[in-house]
């Protein structure tokens, strides 16, 4: 077998263990024969013949319900000329690649018989849905993948215990997935099993399907229609097999229906059945292979997954409920000032940005107003007073404010003992109106601490904008208000500029 150039793409850590399992010889001449022109069905039965254990399950395999046979098929060449040269071959692959699995466990964490059953029901799987989505002449292709569905979890398992021991331990009984692989590895089974059968010169179409069907999302552009049909039927394998071994079955039920749904119109009755109805070939291809499979009732095993899924749709409305109450609570807290109690800052921006750009869409001009507003000599009461009087000054004169406000104004806490107004609705009148209003209204205000009553004042700046032209109009009008209440401070303060 020619090394082939994708080989290199195995991780350095897996190439360099000593346990990367190797191809069977009938495998190897399998693939040789496929890949030959002129190769006859006698050279096929011929080289497997050569394996007599193969010979025995293929022949089993025409026999059973996978391929309902209305003949017995008592010779390898029947079997050969029944099935055809491409079903055969597939299912030479398939049964010799099975071999390269150990069959029960060694004592260490990865589940062999776990790995087992999840392989032949992606196989059996992989085929039924082949033939579901009118794609039969993919049926043993999808056979094939299913049985590797796994693979490369386990070579990774097999190369690197220890490593691996983290991931399943992560991974909590559900077969694990790409993303804690390449989270606590820096590479996942897809890209292993992928690179492995390439580097076998299995062809692409399976070791493309194999190595996409788990993240199809990422499947590269522009592949042939069939890598990508075989794609998504294997990705509904996979989805198929967590549902009947992973410990999470109620989330990709529900997944599975979804896409079951959405790509091929299957039912949730439908979808059912299915799961049914694969029991049989699952029974009969353990058998094949001589493996003994976790005493599981496929019955059971649907209706904890749509109980698992009925539980999780109504944890999940209320879940719903109480993320939204905590996105409330968060988004309450990003936005307030602590002291006054008032908007902070970041409101101030969000709110300009969203008038400014509400003006922006508008045909017609419609006028912005903004107040800045600043304490009076605010710095002598914490200095004689101290911070806390400072505090309920701060406190006072915020509540004043938004008591002076008509609806539909905003005012927030722009930071230190000043304030800004924002109105969206009003005229030049009515700017300087409000400013004097709130003016007069701090003027009039008892501050009290610590049972003395203090008296304070503010100055004030007014700008409007009567026709927004850019995005940066908010921060515009700030400035120019700003610059008014400097005036507003010059001019001897306690007074509004505009
Ligand atoms: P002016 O009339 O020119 O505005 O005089 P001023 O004393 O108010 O001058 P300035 O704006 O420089 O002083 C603001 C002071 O406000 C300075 C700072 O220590 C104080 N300050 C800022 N934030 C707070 C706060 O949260 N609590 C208290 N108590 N003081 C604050
Ligand atoms: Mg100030
Ligand atoms: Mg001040």
């Amino acid at each position: 077998m020619s090394s082939s150039p994708t080989v290199h793409a195995l991780p350095p850590a897996i190439l360099r263990a000593d346990s990367l399992p190797s191809l069977p010889a009938v495998a190897l001449e399998v693939l040789r024969l496929t890949a030959e022109e002129g190769t006859t069905l006698d050279d096929l039965a011929e080289a497997i013949s050569r394996d007599p254990a193969l010979s025995a399950k293929l022949l089993k395999l025409s026999n059973s319900s996978l391929f309902s046979m209305s003949h017995e098929v008592s010779t390898l060449q029947k079997a050969t000329m029944v099935l055809g040269m491409k079903s055969v071959m597939l299912m030479a692959l398939s049964f010799s690649l099975a071999d390269v699995v150990p069959k029960d466990s060694d004592g260490g964490p990865f589940d062999y018989e776990d790995y087992w059953h999840r392989s032949i029901i992606g196989a059996v799987a992989g085929r039924s849905l082949a033939i579901y989505a009118g794609k039969s002449e993919l049926a043993d292709e999808a056979f094939l993948c299913g049985l590797l569905a796994n693979f490369g979890g386990l070579v990774m398992s097999e190369c690197l215990p220890v490593d691996y021991a983290g991931v399943l331990d992560a991974s909590a009984g559900n077969w694990p997935t790409t993303e804690v692989e390449d989270q606590l590895m820096g590479f996942n089974q897809s890209d292993v099993v992928m690179a492995l059968l390439e580097s076998w010169n299995i062809p692409p179409l399976l070791a493309k399907a194999v190595g996409y069907m788990q993240r199809p999302q990422k499947l590269p552009r522009g592949l042939s229609e069939d890598i990508r049909e075989l794609t998504a039927i294997m990705t509904l394998t996979a989805l198929t097999t967590r549902v009947m071994c992973d410990k999470d079955k109620g989330r990709h039920l529900r997944i599975l229906q979804k896409w079951g749904g959405s790509k091929y119109s299957m039912t949730r009755e439908g979808i059912d059945e299915f799961l049914h109805g694969l029991e049989t070939g699952v029974a009969e291809t353990a058998d094949m292979l001589q493996i003994n499979l976790p005493d599981t009732d496929h019955e059971d095993i649907i209706r904890d997954a749509r109980e698992h899924l009925l539980a999780i749709s109504l944890g999940q409305a209320v879940d719903l409920r109480t993320t939204k109450a905590a996105n409330v609570e968060l988004e309450h807290k990003a936005t307030t000032d602590k002291l006054s109690g008032l908007p902070n800052r970041a409101a101030l921006d969000d709110k300009l940005k969203t008038e400014v750009q509400s003006r922006l869409n508008r045909k017609k001009p419609l006028l912005l107003g903004v107040i800045m507003i600043d304490i009076d000599h605010f710095k002598i009461f914490n200095d004689t007073k101290g911070h806390a009087a400072g505090d309920v000054i701060i406190k006072r004169v915020g509540d004043a404010i938004t008591e002076a406000l008509r609806p539909g104004d905003f005012v927030a806490r722009y930071g230190g003992e000043e304030f800004t107004i924002v109105m969206p609705l009003t005229t030049r009148e009515g700017i300087a109106a409000l400013a004097e209003r709130v003016r007069a209204r701090i003027e009039a205000l008892k501050c009290h601490h610590e049972g003395e009553s203090i008296n304070v004042t503010i100055s004030l700046g007014c700008a409007s904008l009567e026709q927004a032209t850019s995005q940066l109009d908010g921060e515009r009008l700030i400035r120019l208000a700003d610059k008014k209440l400097y005036e507003a401070k010059e001019a001897g303060r306690n007074q509004v500029c505009f």
